[in-house]
């Protein structure tokens, strides 16, 4: 291409003057007319651009601020972007394609808005990982999987993003998703007991309750063990898997030598390097949102684990320890049975929220059961 510089002529001129009134440098329709001239005003605009992007700002127009300023009018979409080695493709679709490679935890180099081997190579990942056509071309379906992933994934790995991928898939609707709800110890293994309150039968009735709420919004709930039985904990998670569950969740108390120690905690599967089951952080979360709101029981937050439970279950998973039957607060709580209904609200609302992905504003605590069952009708229509 020719360099162009003020005092310059053609239709050349006219292309740089539609392309910089594209930018909002120029007024819009410059350049209209297929004919233009290299004056001051243009040689300003150039400079401005050229600044912008970090290009030596000396207003002339050579093949680096003119592959700058073509790039410049693609956005990610408006053009399906491949590795092409005769005539390799430059653009600001191209970067921002590697911004969010990158931000999902691919290795597509430096942005620097050209498509090389290095980003075909993680756009193939990320297509195989998520299960789309692993062509190394960034078409439609690429570019929706792109946006639709929530910025939680960032740092995310690969194989978690199909996790959030098939939440996303399942709808809103609580109707038809399978849950196990798996209480935890049971039989001969009563779990923390105090006082003649024992952990296992908690549990088994909040499983119960939470039980009969499910099946009231449409949802299919098993519980994983029977009143008087206590699988392992790979059992447990054998009986999800086979279950084809959608969701695992298991429900305990906590104990402590302390009898100060107390509130609610909720755990989910993850190495504590950044490696995260970003469903189950993400439903881990509103648990704990909805019981502290609800309850008021202290929010001992949520944490990552490697515990067989999380790594045995093929599907989302979260365990959640309600309160220290070893605190007395706690324990006068989790006896009384209008205190049970209220923490069983909380989970399923948890659990609504996760299959909304944030779709609700509705506040913290203030969601209902009433309003599940609402919501449910609404979205039947
Ligand atoms: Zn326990």
């Amino acid at each position: 291409m020719r360099v162009l510089r003020r005092g310059d002529t053609g239709p050349e001129v006219a292309e740089i003057r539609s392309m910089l009134s594209g930018l909002d440098l120029l007024p819009p329709g410059d350049g209209s007319d297929g004919y233009g001239t290299f004056d001051a005003v243009v040689e300003h605009a150039v400079r401005a651009f050229q600044q912008r992007r970090g290009l030596i700002t000396d207003g002339i127009v050579g093949p680096a601020t003119y592959r700058a300023l073509r790039g410049s009018s693609y956005h990610l979409g408006s053009r399906p972007l491949a590795y092409l080695i005769s005539s390799p493709v430059h653009g600001d679709d191209v970067f921002t394609l590697q911004e969010r490679l990158t931000e999902l935890g691919y290795d597509a180099g430096r942005p620097d808005g050209g498509f090389g081997p290095q980003t075909e190579r993680a756009l193939r990942n990320f297509q195989r990982d998520y299960g789309l056509t692993v062509d190394g071309i960034c078409g439609p379906a690429t570019v929706r999987a792109l946006r639709q992933l929530s910025p939680r994934a960032r740092g995310g790995r690969p194989v978690f993003l199909r996790e959030q991928e098939q939440v996303r898939r399942a709808g809103p609707r609580l109707r038809g998703k399978r849950i196990v709800i798996d209480p935890g110890h049971g039989g001969p293994d009563l779990g923390v007991a105090v006082n003649g309150v024992h952990e296992s039968e908690v549990a088994w009735d909040l499983a119960r309750r939470l039980e009969g709420r499910m099946k009231a919004t449409g949802m299919e709930a098993l519980i994983s063990r029977g009143p008087g039985h206590s699988p392992s904990e790979l059992e447990r998670a054998q009986f999800a898997n086979e279950a084809g569950a959608d969701l695992f969740l298991s429900l305990h108390c906590d104990g402590n030598r302390s009898p100060f120690a107390q509130g609610v905690a909720s755990f989910h599967f993850g190495t504590g390097n950044g490696t995260t089951s970003t469903v189950g952080e993400l439903l881990a979360g509103y648990i704990q949102r909805e019981l502290a709101a609800r309850t008021g029981m202290l929010d001992c937050r949520t944490h990552p684990k490697t515990w067989d439970i999380f790594t045995r279950t093929r599907c989302p998973a979260v365990r959640v320890e309600i309160g220290y039957l070893t605190n007395q607060e706690d324990r006068r709580r989790l006896s009384d049975p209008s205190f049970r209904d209220v923490v069983a609200e909380g989970i399923l609302v948890a659990v609504k929220r996760l299959y909304l992905l944030g779709e609700n504003d509705q506040p913290t605590g203030t969601f209902t059961f009433a309003d599940v069952l609402a919501h449910e009708l609404l979205k039947a229509e």
